[in-house]
């Protein structure tokens, strides 16, 4: 009779049935309503199917962030923290050589032209 009742039950969007402890449901896009919920597997599984890792009725790209978040701290920041500072260290060395190379040209370039020039 009261159809807002019944879909107040929260299904995944794929097969239909409700979370449970060892089979949670995720909300990894925008949408909301009965559309809103997934089974990780079966998202998975609609990944692998339709090749898309974005939400075809939202546009939102699935957030998996609610399946990987433990593994968050283990991302070593030490490591891209580095690789940020090497990459600085490189630009800043490659622009020395550049400006370095760029000086000596002028520096020893320019006076012998105009030698040339006078001669
Ligand atoms: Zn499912
Ligand atoms: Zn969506």
């Amino acid at each position: 009779m009261m159809d807002s009742e019944v879909s107040n039950a929260d299904i995944c969007r794929v097969c239909r049935s409700e979370g449970v402890a060892d089979r949670p449901l995720f909300h990894p896009c925008i949408c909301t309503g009965s559309i809103k919920w997934i089974h990780q597997e079966c998202l998975m599984q609609w990944m692998r199917y339709s090749r898309k890792e974005y939400c075809e009725l939202c546009g939102h790209r699935f957030s998996f962030t609610p399946i990987y978040s433990p593994d968050m701290p283990r991302r070593l920041p030490l490591k891209d923290l580095a690789a940020g500072l090497l990459s600085s260290i490189a630009t800043a060395v490659k622009y020395w050589f550049h400006y370095t190379l760029v000086a000596t040209a002028w520096l020893g370039i320019v006076p012998l032209t105009a030698c040339r020039i006078y001669r």
